[in-house]
């Protein structure tokens, strides 16, 4: 198990966010529109330059993330249901393609892959040899139709992997080559809670391009030079005041239909003073454990490093593998035993480094208000209801001793 890798205390000030790129744009750039052919030819230009594009995609009766070759791969004219345990897809009564809110899948799957080989290590020949090359070039990904709440994640990975003093060499490779062409969210969850975390639903940082989809195509913002140069080779034209009026009313109107406004002021000092709650013994009861709520998160990082030897014994692999602070197995310490032997503290755990150690570490909460481990707990635990009843109960004693570890 790797500790947390390059965390560290943060002094920097506790503000959404820095940017990996520096836009270019702020301010002089006109905002630009495309109709749907125009929209296609930009996904053949990313295609033309090397990009290895990445988009929503129906695979499996979910909006996933996949390779997309141009418009027909995307969900055109589908809409999704989301709720504490629950997802669903809908026929929608336009043709939208960034009609639903976000699937299970987020950037993090492509840029640090759920398992991935560090190292081979072999004898030929009796001479011990260690390769640390990557499988060939990395690959250049350009994400399109990525939400500001998925945007402010990878800048929240950017810090765990690039923030500290060391750098993660994978992570960076993979990094450093995308492209981000994001979506303005018109659309919703109803799990979604990013206007009170600050991270949505207007694309505010991190991108290349941000469209917001209104009747007719798509209205588009440069964010970088590159940027503007794909949207120049598509023949984007500059927006009318009537289609941005458009874009920012769709936005807006997005806005006000986000209905869960949790209370987050002091939750971080709330919840370092509840670890003895007997609200985590009662959560503890319905968790499974599975571990889906740390899988489906965009901002969660843990992972494993995990060594398999050949059955001759003359070839061995070090990979990298996610974990989840879930699984009993994460908590065990030299020693033998584990630090966090049930499942309340495990629970624990997870929400109190979301929504305070992590603001310690990285100087930003670990949470982005997607919903993503709402909709994805196969057994309806909805994050906002435990902070709620934490905060509603605030001091309550369980006098089992068994939950005390320490949380920071
Ligand atoms: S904790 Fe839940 S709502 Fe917050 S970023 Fe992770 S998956 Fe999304
Ligand atoms: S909270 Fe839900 S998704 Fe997370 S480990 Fe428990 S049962 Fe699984």
């Amino acid at each position: 198990m790797v500790p947390l890798a390059s965390c560290r205390k943060a002094g920097e000030p506790a503000t959404f966010l820095r940017e990996h790129r520096e836009r270019k744009s702020e301010g002089t750039e006109p905002v630009r529109f495309m109709d749907r052919p125009a929209f296609g030819r930009l996904l053949a230009e990313l295609a033309r330059r090397g990009y290895a594009v990445i988009g929503p995609t129906l695979r499996g009766g979910a909006i996933v993330l996949d390779h997309v070759e141009g418009l027909e791969d995307l969900p055109r004219g589908l809409g999704s249901r989301h709720g504490p345990g629950v997802y669903s897809l809908l026929r929608r009564d336009d043709d939208r393609l960034f009609g639903q809110a976000p699937g299970p899948d987020s950037a993090k799957r492509f840029l640090f892959p759920p398992r991935e080989r560090l190292a081979t290590v072999s004898r030929p020949g009796g001479r011990l040899t260690v390769d640390r090359a990557a499988d060939g070039e990395p690959p250049r990904y350009a994400f399109v139709g990525l939400r500001a709440c998925d945007l402010q994640a990878v800048l929240i990975q950017d810090r765990v992997f690039l923030g500290g003093p060391y750098r993660d060499e994978p992570y960076e490779a993979r990094r450093d080559g995308a492209f981000f062409l994001a979506a303005n969210c018109t659309d919703p969850g109803q799990t979604c809670f990013c206007t009170s975390t600050g991270t949505g639903p207007w694309c505010r940082a991190g991108f290349d391009v941000a469209v917001t989809e209104i009747d007719g195509g798509m209205v588009a913002e440069v964010g970088t030079a590159e940027g503007r140069e794909v949207l120049d080779a598509a023949g984007a034209r500059e927006a009318s005041p009537d289609e941005i009026a458009a874009s920012d009313r769709a936005v807006r109107q997005a806005a006000d239909r986000i209905d869960r406004r949790p209370d987050l002021r002091g939750i971080g000092e709330v919840l370092y003073r509840n670890a003895g709650n007997p609200v985590w013994d009662e959560i503890a009861e319905r968790c499974l454990a599975c571990g889906n709520c740390t899988a489906v998160c965009p901002t969660c990082f843990c992972h494993d490093v995990v060594d398999t030897a050949s059955i001759t014994g003359q070839e061995a692999e070090r990979s990298r593998e996610w974990a989840s602070c879930f699984s009993e197995e994460f908590t065990h310490v030299a020693g033998g035993s584990p630090i966090r032997a049930s499942g309340a503290s495990r629970y624990r755990q997870w929400l109190t480094h979301k929504f305070a150690s992590w603001r310690d570490q990285f100087g930003v909460p670990g949470c982005v208000g997607c919903g993503r481990c709402v909709t994805w707990c196969p057994a309806g635990i909805d994050i906002l209801e435990v902070l709620a009843a934490i905060r509603a109960r605030d001091g309550e004693r369980d006098h089992d001793e068994r939950h005390r570890t320490a949380v920071r």
